[in-house]
């Protein structure tokens, strides 16, 4: 699937061990990533920073869901079941 505009569920619902540009201990679940713009686009897009977990990251159905509202809910609960 393609991503979808206005989202970002994926920079903020999931925890994220490793560091980040100006995170250097990762994020907590439920924390919007520093990186995330006001529009939830990713300011680190196409660059050499860009985390490569994020990178490697791809929008899939089973994670993304039918909206931003279903993918932070089902963000959420695979957070869960793998803390
Ligand atoms: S959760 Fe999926 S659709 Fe939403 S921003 Fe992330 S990759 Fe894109
Ligand atoms: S670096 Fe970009 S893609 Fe990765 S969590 Fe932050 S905003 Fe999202």
């Amino acid at each position: 699937m393609e991503c979808r505009s206005n989202c970002g569920a994926c920079c903020i619902a999931p925890s994220i061990s490793g560091p980040l540009p100006g995170m250097p201990k990762g994020k907590a679940a439920g924390e919007p990533c520093l990186h995330l713009l006001e529009d939830l686009r990713c300011a680190l897009f196409g660059k050499p920073e860009r985390p490569a977990v994020c990178a490697r990251f791809q929008p899939a159905a089973d994670v993304c869901g039918s909206s931003r509202d279903n993918a932070i809910w089902l963000i959420s609960e695979l957070e869960a079941a793998t803390a």
